[in-house]
Protein backbone atom coordinates (compact mmCIF):
# COMPACT_ATOMS: atom_id res chain seq x y z
CA UNK A 1 0.00 0.00 0.00
CA UNK A 2 2.92 2.16 1.11
CA UNK A 3 4.69 1.49 -2.03
CA UNK A 4 2.12 1.63 -4.00
CA UNK A 5 1.10 5.35 -3.02
CA UNK A 6 5.14 6.26 -3.46
CA UNK A 7 5.24 5.07 -7.01
CA UNK A 8 1.89 7.26 -7.66
CA UNK A 9 3.42 10.32 -5.94
CA UNK A 10 6.73 9.77 -8.12
CA UNK A 11 4.81 9.13 -11.70
CA UNK A 12 2.63 12.05 -11.28
CA UNK A 13 5.72 14.15 -9.67
CA UNK A 14 7.90 13.32 -12.96
CA UNK A 15 4.54 14.16 -15.24
CA UNK A 16 4.46 17.39 -13.85
CA UNK A 17 8.15 18.15 -13.64
CA UNK A 18 7.91 17.66 -17.83
CA UNK A 19 4.67 19.32 -18.01
CA UNK A 20 6.23 22.63 -16.89
CA UNK A 21 9.28 22.67 -18.92
CA UNK A 22 8.11 24.85 -21.68
CA UNK A 23 7.20 27.66 -18.80
CA UNK A 24 10.95 27.51 -17.40
CA UNK A 25 12.32 30.29 -20.27
CA UNK A 26 9.68 32.66 -18.79
CA UNK A 27 9.66 35.60 -16.17
CA UNK A 28 12.89 37.78 -14.69
CA UNK A 29 14.44 36.64 -11.27
CA UNK A 30 14.79 39.02 -8.30
CA UNK A 31 17.36 42.01 -10.09
CA UNK A 32 16.90 43.99 -6.65
CA UNK A 33 19.17 41.37 -4.79
CA UNK A 34 22.07 41.20 -7.52
CA UNK A 35 23.20 37.63 -5.87
CA UNK A 36 19.64 36.61 -7.32
CA UNK A 37 19.80 37.90 -10.41
CA UNK A 38 22.43 35.33 -11.19
CA UNK A 39 20.48 32.10 -10.92
CA UNK A 40 20.10 30.22 -14.18
CA UNK A 41 16.31 30.20 -14.99
CA UNK A 42 16.49 26.95 -16.45
CA UNK A 43 16.34 24.89 -13.39
CA UNK A 44 13.05 22.85 -11.99
CA UNK A 45 12.33 20.93 -8.97
CA UNK A 46 9.27 19.29 -6.81
CA UNK A 47 9.11 17.44 -4.05
CA UNK A 48 6.06 16.08 -1.52
CA UNK A 49 6.78 15.13 2.25
CA UNK A 50 3.59 13.36 3.71
CA UNK A 51 2.58 13.50 7.23
CA UNK A 52 2.77 9.00 6.97
CA UNK A 53 6.46 10.11 6.36
CA UNK A 54 7.16 9.38 3.27
CA UNK A 55 9.51 12.10 0.85
CA UNK A 56 8.75 11.71 -2.92
CA UNK A 57 10.53 14.40 -5.27
CA UNK A 58 11.62 14.68 -8.92
CA UNK A 59 13.53 17.20 -11.45
CA UNK A 60 16.30 19.34 -9.00
CA UNK A 61 14.42 18.70 -6.26
CA UNK A 62 17.85 18.30 -4.28
CA UNK A 63 19.26 21.82 -5.51
CA UNK A 64 19.34 24.32 -2.68
CA UNK A 65 18.12 27.47 -3.78
CA UNK A 66 17.11 30.97 -1.71
CA UNK A 67 14.07 30.31 0.11
CA UNK A 68 13.77 34.31 0.90
CA UNK A 69 10.06 35.19 1.67
CA UNK A 70 9.16 31.33 2.67
CA UNK A 71 11.63 31.81 5.86
CA UNK A 72 8.46 34.38 6.71
CA UNK A 73 6.42 30.87 7.73
CA UNK A 74 9.57 29.97 10.17
CA UNK A 75 10.00 33.43 11.59
CA UNK A 76 6.56 33.69 11.92
CA UNK A 77 5.80 30.57 13.56
CA UNK A 78 8.94 31.02 16.04
CA UNK A 79 7.79 34.16 16.94
CA UNK A 80 4.08 32.87 17.84
CA UNK A 81 6.08 30.48 19.96
CA UNK A 82 7.53 33.11 22.08
CA UNK A 83 4.85 36.16 22.23
CA UNK A 84 1.67 33.89 21.31
CA UNK A 85 -0.87 36.05 20.43
CA UNK A 86 0.29 39.12 21.70
CA UNK A 87 2.03 39.41 18.21
CA UNK A 88 -1.10 40.49 16.80
CA UNK A 89 -1.46 43.49 18.62
CA UNK A 90 1.12 44.51 16.45
CA UNK A 91 0.39 42.21 13.22
CA UNK A 92 -3.12 42.58 11.54
CA UNK A 93 -4.21 39.39 9.41
CA UNK A 94 -5.94 40.98 6.31
CA UNK A 95 -4.36 40.38 2.51
CA UNK A 96 -3.07 43.78 1.44
CA UNK A 97 -3.79 43.80 -2.39
CA UNK A 98 -0.12 45.76 -2.24
CA UNK A 99 3.33 44.13 -3.16
CA UNK A 100 5.27 42.21 -0.82
CA UNK A 101 7.37 45.33 -0.35
CA UNK A 102 4.68 48.23 -0.81
CA UNK A 103 4.86 51.46 2.10
CA UNK A 104 1.65 52.63 0.51
CA UNK A 105 -0.80 51.32 3.53
CA UNK A 106 1.58 51.62 6.55
CA UNK A 107 0.94 55.50 6.71
CA UNK A 108 -2.76 55.32 7.06
CA UNK A 109 -2.63 52.35 9.33
CA UNK A 110 -0.13 54.06 11.40
CA UNK A 111 2.49 51.33 11.27
CA UNK A 112 0.46 48.41 11.78
CA UNK A 113 1.40 45.78 8.89
CA UNK A 114 -1.57 44.55 7.14
CA UNK A 115 -0.24 40.66 7.36
CA UNK A 116 2.92 39.05 8.72
CA UNK A 117 4.16 37.74 5.11
CA UNK A 118 4.25 41.49 3.32
CA UNK A 119 7.67 42.99 4.31
CA UNK A 120 6.45 45.02 6.88
CA UNK A 121 5.25 42.21 9.27
CA UNK A 122 7.95 40.00 8.42
CA UNK A 123 10.08 42.92 10.01
CA UNK A 124 7.81 43.42 12.77
CA UNK A 125 8.28 39.52 13.34
CA UNK A 126 12.09 39.64 12.94
CA UNK A 127 12.00 42.48 15.86
CA UNK A 128 10.41 40.37 17.91
CA UNK A 129 13.13 37.81 17.64
CA UNK A 130 15.47 40.01 18.08
CA UNK A 131 14.17 40.94 20.95
CA UNK A 132 14.14 36.85 22.34
CA UNK A 133 17.47 35.79 20.92
CA UNK A 134 21.11 36.74 21.47
CA UNK A 135 21.78 35.57 17.84
CA UNK A 136 18.49 36.86 15.80
CA UNK A 137 20.51 35.83 12.80
CA UNK A 138 20.63 32.34 13.68
CA UNK A 139 17.30 31.84 15.42
CA UNK A 140 15.09 30.67 12.00
CA UNK A 141 17.83 28.50 10.85
CA UNK A 142 18.22 26.51 13.95
CA UNK A 143 14.74 26.66 14.23
CA UNK A 144 14.74 24.97 10.64
CA UNK A 145 17.81 22.92 11.70
CA UNK A 146 15.33 21.31 15.07
CA UNK A 147 12.17 21.08 12.47
CA UNK A 148 14.55 18.83 9.92
CA UNK A 149 16.26 16.72 12.39
CA UNK A 150 19.65 17.79 10.94
CA UNK A 151 22.11 20.78 10.50
CA UNK A 152 23.14 20.62 6.67
CA UNK A 153 21.08 23.61 6.03
CA UNK A 154 23.11 27.14 6.23
CA UNK A 155 22.18 30.71 4.98
CA UNK A 156 24.32 31.77 2.03
CA UNK A 157 25.94 34.68 3.40
CA UNK A 158 26.37 36.00 -0.55
CA UNK A 159 22.84 36.29 -0.97
CA UNK A 160 22.39 37.91 2.67
CA UNK A 161 25.25 40.68 2.42
CA UNK A 162 23.72 41.22 -1.48
CA UNK A 163 20.10 41.90 -0.36
CA UNK A 164 21.72 43.98 3.24
CA UNK A 165 23.61 46.09 0.44
CA UNK A 166 20.43 47.09 -1.12
CA UNK A 167 17.97 47.01 1.72
CA UNK A 168 16.61 50.84 1.40
CA UNK A 169 13.17 49.88 0.90
CA UNK A 170 13.40 47.40 3.91
CA UNK A 171 15.21 50.23 5.73
CA UNK A 172 12.66 52.34 4.94
CA UNK A 173 9.79 50.35 5.83
CA UNK A 174 11.69 49.28 9.56
CA UNK A 175 12.29 53.34 10.19
CA UNK A 176 8.84 54.02 9.32
CA UNK A 177 7.33 51.75 11.79
CA UNK A 178 9.75 52.52 14.31
CA UNK A 179 8.35 56.05 14.20
CA UNK A 180 4.87 54.50 14.98
CA UNK A 181 6.37 52.52 18.13
CA UNK A 182 5.55 49.20 15.82
CA UNK A 183 9.66 48.38 15.93
CA UNK A 184 11.45 48.80 19.35
CA UNK A 185 14.83 47.09 18.43
CA UNK A 186 17.77 48.42 16.70
CA UNK A 187 17.16 49.18 12.93
CA UNK A 188 20.23 47.52 11.21
CA UNK A 189 20.40 44.38 13.75
CA UNK A 190 16.85 43.70 12.82
CA UNK A 191 17.79 44.40 8.73
CA UNK A 192 20.74 41.99 9.54
CA UNK A 193 18.68 39.21 10.88
CA UNK A 194 15.93 39.31 8.25
CA UNK A 195 18.32 39.18 5.28
CA UNK A 196 19.91 36.47 7.03
CA UNK A 197 16.85 34.50 7.24
CA UNK A 198 15.82 35.45 3.76
CA UNK A 199 19.36 34.12 2.20
CA UNK A 200 18.61 30.65 3.99
CA UNK A 201 19.13 28.07 1.33
CA UNK A 202 17.37 24.81 1.26
CA UNK A 203 15.82 22.27 -1.78
CA UNK A 204 12.44 21.24 -2.34
CA UNK A 205 12.85 18.44 -0.28
CA UNK A 206 13.81 19.61 2.86
CA UNK A 207 10.91 22.63 2.36
CA UNK A 208 8.64 20.28 2.38
CA UNK A 209 9.54 18.47 5.48
CA UNK A 210 10.13 21.44 7.39
CA UNK A 211 7.05 22.09 7.03
CA UNK A 212 5.28 19.37 7.63
CA UNK A 213 4.08 20.60 11.29
CA UNK A 214 1.75 23.38 9.25
CA UNK A 215 -0.32 19.83 7.73
CA UNK A 216 -0.38 18.25 10.66
CA UNK A 217 -1.81 20.93 13.55
CA UNK A 218 1.15 22.08 14.73
CA UNK A 219 2.76 18.63 15.15
CA UNK A 220 6.11 17.92 13.63
CA UNK A 221 6.90 14.46 12.75
CA UNK A 222 9.64 13.16 15.44
CA UNK A 223 9.70 16.01 16.75
CA UNK A 224 6.17 16.97 18.53
CA UNK A 225 3.80 20.00 19.13
CA UNK A 226 5.83 22.95 16.95
CA UNK A 227 2.50 24.65 18.08
CA UNK A 228 -1.19 24.52 19.31
CA UNK A 229 -3.43 23.41 16.37
CA UNK A 230 -5.76 26.64 16.91
CA UNK A 231 -2.06 28.59 15.92
CA UNK A 232 -1.14 26.04 12.73
CA UNK A 233 -4.20 26.63 11.21
CA UNK A 234 -4.28 30.19 11.80
CA UNK A 235 -1.09 30.13 9.61
CA UNK A 236 -2.69 28.19 7.30
CA UNK A 237 -5.26 30.73 6.72
CA UNK A 238 -2.83 33.50 6.49
CA UNK A 239 -0.95 31.41 4.04
CA UNK A 240 -4.68 31.46 1.81
CA UNK A 241 -5.05 35.23 2.05
CA UNK A 242 -2.17 36.40 1.92
CA UNK A 243 0.65 33.81 0.83
CA UNK A 244 1.52 35.08 -2.87
CA UNK A 245 0.65 39.19 -2.03
CA UNK A 246 -1.60 40.61 -4.55
CA UNK A 247 -1.69 37.20 -5.73
CA UNK A 248 -3.00 35.28 -3.13
CA UNK A 249 -6.94 35.37 -4.41
CA UNK A 250 -5.59 34.30 -7.65
CA UNK A 251 -3.42 31.61 -6.40
CA UNK A 252 -6.70 30.59 -3.86
CA UNK A 253 -8.62 30.32 -7.07
CA UNK A 254 -6.21 28.25 -9.30
CA UNK A 255 -5.10 26.13 -6.39
CA UNK A 256 -7.78 26.36 -3.61
CA UNK A 257 -4.41 25.17 -1.19
CA UNK A 258 -2.47 27.76 1.79
CA UNK A 259 0.08 28.58 -0.08
CA UNK A 260 3.49 30.94 0.17
CA UNK A 261 5.67 31.88 -2.02
CA UNK A 262 9.19 33.44 -2.28
CA UNK A 263 11.56 35.46 -4.88
CA UNK A 264 14.12 33.00 -5.02
CA UNK A 265 11.27 30.74 -6.88
CA UNK A 266 9.62 28.50 -3.60
CA UNK A 267 6.09 27.62 -3.75
CA UNK A 268 5.30 25.67 -0.80
CA UNK A 269 1.55 24.42 -0.25
CA UNK A 270 -0.20 22.69 2.23
CA UNK A 271 -3.13 19.71 1.91
CA UNK A 272 -4.03 19.87 5.52
CA UNK A 273 -3.78 16.21 7.37
CA UNK A 274 -1.96 14.89 4.57
CA UNK A 275 0.99 16.55 2.54
CA UNK A 276 3.24 19.31 2.04
CA UNK A 277 4.10 20.13 -1.62
CA UNK A 278 7.55 22.54 -2.67
CA UNK A 279 7.80 23.19 -5.85
CA UNK A 280 10.73 25.80 -7.22
CA UNK A 281 11.69 27.33 -10.68
CA UNK A 282 13.55 30.61 -10.63
CA UNK A 283 11.38 32.56 -13.12
CA UNK A 284 9.12 35.22 -11.58
CA UNK A 285 5.98 37.08 -13.14
CA UNK A 286 5.40 40.59 -12.09
CA UNK A 287 4.05 39.99 -8.93
CA UNK A 288 7.45 38.14 -7.09
CA UNK A 289 5.89 34.85 -7.88
CA UNK A 290 7.19 31.91 -9.87
CA UNK A 291 5.73 30.96 -12.80
CA UNK A 292 6.58 27.18 -13.04
CA UNK A 293 6.42 26.66 -9.48
CA UNK A 294 3.00 27.54 -9.33
CA UNK A 295 2.09 26.03 -12.17
CA UNK A 296 2.80 22.84 -11.13
CA UNK A 297 1.59 23.21 -7.51
CA UNK A 298 -1.91 23.96 -9.49
CA UNK A 299 -1.48 20.95 -11.44
CA UNK A 300 -0.46 18.99 -8.70
CA UNK A 301 -4.01 20.00 -6.70
CA UNK A 302 -5.80 19.27 -9.46
CA UNK A 303 -4.28 15.64 -10.03
CA UNK A 304 -4.87 14.57 -6.86
CA UNK A 305 -7.97 16.37 -6.26
CA UNK A 306 -6.83 17.92 -3.12
CA UNK A 307 -8.20 21.41 -2.92
CA UNK A 308 -9.08 22.64 0.42
CA UNK A 309 -12.54 23.19 -1.06
CA UNK A 310 -13.49 19.84 -2.48
CA UNK A 311 -16.21 17.92 -0.29
CA UNK A 312 -14.52 14.63 1.53
CA UNK A 313 -14.61 11.24 -0.60
CA UNK A 314 -18.48 9.90 1.08
CA UNK A 315 -18.83 12.94 2.93
CA UNK A 316 -22.22 14.29 1.13
N1 LIG B 1 14.15 39.18 0.90
C1 LIG B 1 13.10 39.60 0.03
C2 LIG B 1 12.71 41.04 0.31
O1 LIG B 1 12.71 41.44 1.43
C3 LIG B 1 11.93 38.67 0.21
C4 LIG B 1 10.78 39.01 -0.69
C5 LIG B 1 10.05 37.80 -1.21
O2 LIG B 1 10.55 36.68 -1.26
N2 LIG B 1 8.85 38.04 -1.68
O3 LIG B 1 12.43 41.82 -0.55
Amino acid sequence: MRHAMQHDLDTLLRTIAADVQPLLGEGGVAEYIPALARVPRAQFGIAVATVGGECVGAGECDTRFSIQSLSKLFALTLALQREGDALWRRVAREPSGTPFNSLVLLERERGIPRNPFVNAGALVVTDVLCSRYLQPGRAVLEFVHRLLGETGVAIDTEVAQSERAHSDRNAAIAHFMRGFDNLHGDVAEVLDAYCAQCAIAMSCRELARAALFLAADGRQPRVGEVLAPLAARRINALMLTCGAYDAAGDFAFRIGLPTKTGVGGGVLAIVPGKLCVCAWAPGLDANGNSIAAAAAIERFAAATGSSIFAAPPGGH
